[in-house]
């Protein structure tokens, strides 16, 4: 039962975890506030006319295969809500030079046509992760404890633990099998020598097989828009540009949960936190930063090679060895000339989001955190190396570096968009070392940000398993006595 003068609970922050996490609180019965500090709800789910008119752009994240794989978002069943997921002719395409693209399809036996010689190692690798189907994913984004697919989890992680440069050489024998291997890892935004880069190519890669990769037609707002309408159904209540700087700001409520990262928790708790804690929060590193550009444009993009023009996503960087490179580079507080770009053309398999005829078009590149170098033209470099003519068909840009992800969302720190370093440490520890890692020694008062595990991506699955503690642990206070319903 709730109390009649407040509520059971609060959420601070609405980006895909915070949006979960109310929504799974609400409809368990609790009452519950949303505050968020933007004009808009969604965080990293906004979709706004960046550029021109009627040109729709997903500001953060926009390819959703972690939504469709997430035991959250599966049970709750956001299609239901009016969400449409919209996929490309093909998932995903990695231009090269003097060759034709290598082609990602939703169809394992498809793309593994493509790759020739590394056809069969491509089955054996990631398409036997993508065999393995929701058990693993749900091991992997499971909190730590014995996992449901045990046997298929220590066989990815017999891979997924060593570094991607390392199975990209030993797995696949074709410049081409490596290097598309190389971007798959590259999602990572680490140093692709370093331990568990592999495990991230391989997982992203299985889910194109797995769910594919789609869009949300209408923009990524539309999958933040259908969580706000169900909380309000189910009560809840939504309070906007409402930034929150201290945990005294809040209604008084039983349950408190926070969308943030561990510095803004930090300096919210104050004096608050045991001091043991608080060092612990204090030595988690946030990872490199994204420099990112939207575009309109007046045509689809002109691509050498015209397969590309089908993909949804382009990497676009050459060979692992060259990908590599770069990303050591931006681990190391350096620019690469020729970053690796990874690069978004929703209107393939959501033509609503620009006029008839035009385009979109999402790209960015992992720079240092907090890097104010402008990688404009580095990036428009590397698209038309493989796409002549692009510039000719831009009709505006929009550039957003680090600095101004961080203004638009303080848990964006220094342009990191996976709310902390993704390493091997920090996979594990995230923010600290616990078996439940949302919860913190304020009694009632949880973690739910992608700082928490199992870190970025659009899962909801922070906000999901905070919310499940919080209601296996906190019991709403009762109704006053003298109150008559
Ligand atoms: C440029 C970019 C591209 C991306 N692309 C993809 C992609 O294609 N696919 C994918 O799966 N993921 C992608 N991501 C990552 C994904 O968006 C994030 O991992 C995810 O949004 C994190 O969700 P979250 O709920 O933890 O927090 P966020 O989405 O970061 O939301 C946090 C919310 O809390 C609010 N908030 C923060 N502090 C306070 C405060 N003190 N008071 C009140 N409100 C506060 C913020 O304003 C924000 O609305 C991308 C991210 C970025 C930035």
């Amino acid at each position: 039962m709730s109390r009649p003068d407040g509520f059971d609970a609060v959420v601070v922050g609405s980006g895909p975890n915070g949006l979960v996490a109310a929504v799974r609180l609400a409809e368990a019965g609790r009452r519950t506030l949303l505050v968020e500090a933007a004009d808009t709800i969604g965080g990293g789910l906004h979709t706004l006319d960046l550029t021109l008119p009627g040109f729709r752009h997903d500001l953060c994240s926009t390819v959703l295969p972690l939504t469709l794989a997430s035991p959250a978002f599966r049970a709750l069943h956001v299609e239901d809500d009016g969400v449409e997921f919209v996929h490309p002719p093909v998932a995903a395409a990695h231009p090269l030079d003097g060759a034709d693209a290598v082609l990602v399809h939703r169809d394992l036996e498809r793309t593994a046509a493509g790759l020739g010689r590394d056809g069969g190692r491509w089955k054996a690798t990631v398409g036997a992760t993508a065999r393995a189907g929701d058990p693993l994913v749900d091991s992997l984004l499971a909190p730590l404890g014995w996992p449901k697919a045990p046997f298929s989890l220590a066989r990815y992680g017999a891979l997924g633990i060593l570094p991607a440069t390392a199975v990209g050489r030993a797995a696949f024998r074709t410049p081409a099998g490596r290097a598309v291997f190389g971007g798959m890892s590259a999602h990572s935004i680490l140093d692709l020598h370093s331990p568990v880069t592999a495990g991230y190519g391989l997982l992203i890669a299985a889910l194109v097989h797995h769910v594919g990769w789609p869009v949300v037609r209408g923009g990524s707002q539309q999958l933040a828009d259908a969580l706000v309408a169900r909380l309000r159904r189910s009560g809840g209540e939504v309070a906007t540009g409402t930034r929150v700087r201290r945990l005294s700001d809040l209604p008084p409520a039983e349950t408190v949960l926070l969308n943030v990262n561990p510095a803004q928790f930090v300096e919210m708790a104050g004096d608050r936190l045991p001091k043991g804690y608080r060092r612990r929060l204090q030595r988690f590193r946030h990872g490199p930063g994204v420099f990112k550009l939207d575009y309109a444009l007046d045509g689809p993009v002109p691509w050498r090679d015209p397969a590309v023009g089908g993909a949804g996503t382009v990497h676009l960087g050459g060979t692992l060895e060259v990908i590599a490179a770069g990303e050591r580079q931006v681990a190391h507080g350096e620019h690469p000339d020729r970053p690796f770009v990874l690069l978004v053309q929703a209107c393939v398999a959501d033509p609503s989001r620009a006029p008839a005829g035009k385009h979109t078009l999402w790209a960015y590149c992992h720079v240092p955190n907090g890097s104010t170098v402008d990688m404009t033209a580095a990036i428009e470099g590397q698209i038309e190396r493989f796409a002549p003519g692009f510039r000719d068909r831009v009709l505006a840009r929009r550039v957003t570096p680090p600095a101004a992800l961080q203004e638009i969302n303080p848990n964006l720190a220094g342009g990191d968009i996976c709310g902390g370093a993704a390493d091997l440490r920090q996979f594990v520890a995230r923010p600290v070392l616990s078996f439940r890692p949302w919860r913190t020694p304020l009694p009632g008062v949880f973690l739910c940000s992608a700082s928490t595990p199992p870190g970025g991506g659009v899962h909801g699955m922070g906000g999901w398993e905070a919310a499940e503690l919080a209601l296996r642990t906190v019991r709403p206070a009762p109704a006053p006595a003298t109150r008559s319903e």
